[in-house]
């Protein structure tokens, strides 16, 4: 094993959406559940949460320990169950301002008020707002790492069909026209078929065509950001088919606090939000605090990935797994270092040297990081140790870069860790 494989200093946990805990954050992440690209409509999955694990190394009494950073706020899949009104209006108001408000299909209306029953009644966010503000303030007094989020925008994201009204889905899916009109529209990925049969034991899992309106998760996205201004606190940053907006949220942010913002709070736009690198390059230029995170499951779909990640600055860069499971995590944040060097063509520690003319510095030093070839026993030990030290300078040979200590370098800067 090498040293940098047993390291996974960073990665992004997604949220268990079933049984959310009251605090916002449930150490049970291991096992939880990720469904992207769907809005969870049950009781049940009226919170968001995430958490960054980190194994944090540096040269501390705190070596090797592993941390995990809360995080508290309420996630795009999540906020249509939220009203921005102190009295909260009726389901069908509501409802009706969220999902049918761009030209609705006869359709969709019926299918609204069909459905309007199974949905929850709209909760007024302040309250819940008060209580992310309150966590996030308790971590801050005990001295804790935390950020806001997952928080951000979603334009894909769509309401889960209620499972208690699975039965319906089946009348309309027998029903020609209602189904014809649906059928498209409730594929996930084309992964519904494949479901179909397991989910009678596991979670009701079928989508409606209802998004919710880019506008109502902007409020209650600019909510949560004002809070970590406020705070000063990091944002792990979800956006999904909605660059353009996300662009517009940071940039509102910037106009109006300045410094504040730009020079207080550093947001990690998780996965890199599927951004063009034309996108992401002219964004970056305006937003010195904006960090991204390439994933191998959700970033690696991209055909323009490779290129979004020669575009980002390299001390802009952080690296996750962006998987519900726990368990993948090393192996994942590993397979992200792997592909970021080969994008960038970065040295990786505990990788043999390329054989392109370039000589690895184990090759006549014995590299710390480097294969066996060289001070044998040495690595061993370090691997044991199973730490890479941030705070020492970069190795290089010549202009290279270690791809591990850049990233990790970028952590503990992005986390404000050496301030
Ligand atoms: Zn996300």
């Amino acid at each position: 094993m090498t040293l940098a494989r047993s390291h996974p200093y960073l990665c992004h946990v997604v949220p268990k959406d079933k049984s959310p805990s009251s605090t916002g954050y449930s150490p049970s992440f291991t096992d939880s559940i990720d469904s992207p690209n769907v809005i969870p409509s049950g009781p049940r999955e009226q919170t968001s949460a995430s958490s960054q694990l980190t194994r944090l190394s540096s040269s501390s009494s705190k070596r090797n320990e592993v941390k995990v950073v809360a995080c508290f706020g309420y996630h795009p899949w999540f906020v249509h169950r939220y009203t921005l009104h102190d009295t909260p209006p009726d389901k069908s108001t509501h409802y009706r301002s969220l999902f049918l408000s761009h030209k609705p299909t006869t359709t969709q209306k019926q299918l609204l008020d069909t459905l309007l029953p199974y949905l929850p009644d709209p909760i007024p966010f302040r309250p819940l707002l008060n209580g992310v503000r309150a966590n996030i303030e308790r971590c801050l007094k005990n001295g804790k790492l935390v950020m806001l989020g997952e928080v951000g925008l979603d334009g894909q994201a769509r309401l889960r069909w209620p499972s208690e009204a699975r039965h319906l889905y089946v009348e309309k899916s027998s029903m020609e026209g209602v189904w014809n009109d649906l059928k498209d529209q409730t594929k996930s990925g084309g992964n519904d078929e494949t479901r179909r049969g397991q989910d009678d034991d596991e979670e009701w899992k079928r989508l409606t065509p209802f998004k919710t309106v880019l506008s109502h998760q902007r409020a209650i996205l600019d909510a949560q950001l004002e809070l970590a201004v406020e705070l000063g606190i990091n944002v792990s940053l979800h956006s999904v088919a909605a660059p353009g907006p996300t662009a517009e949220a940071l940039l509102a942010l910037k106009k109006k606090h300045g410094k504040h913002f730009t020079h207080r709070v550093n947001v990690d736009l998780h996965s890199a939000g599927g951004w063009s690198p034309s996108f992401w390059t002219q964004t970056a230029k305006n937003l010195p605090n904006l960090y991204a995170s390439p994933s191998i499951l959700i970033t690696g779909r991209s055909i323009s990935a490779p290129d979004l990640i020669r575009s980002i600055s390299p001390d802009k860069l952080l690296v996750e797994s962006d998987s519900h499971d726990v368990r993948l995590s090393g192996q994942l944040v590993w397979a992200a270092c792997v592909w970021i060097a080969s994008c960038r063509s970065w040295r990786l520690e505990g990788s043999t040297p390329p054989t392109t003319g370039v000589r690895g510095k184990e090759q006549n030093t014995g590299s710390k990081w480097g294969s066996e070839t060289g001070k044998e026993s040495e690595n061993k030990e370090r691997e044991n140790d199973r730490t890479v030290d941030p705070t020492e300078p970069y190795e290089t040979d010549g202009d290279e870069v270690w791809t591990v200590r850049q990233l990790e370098r970028n952590w503990r800067r992005f986390m404000k860790l050496d301030e």
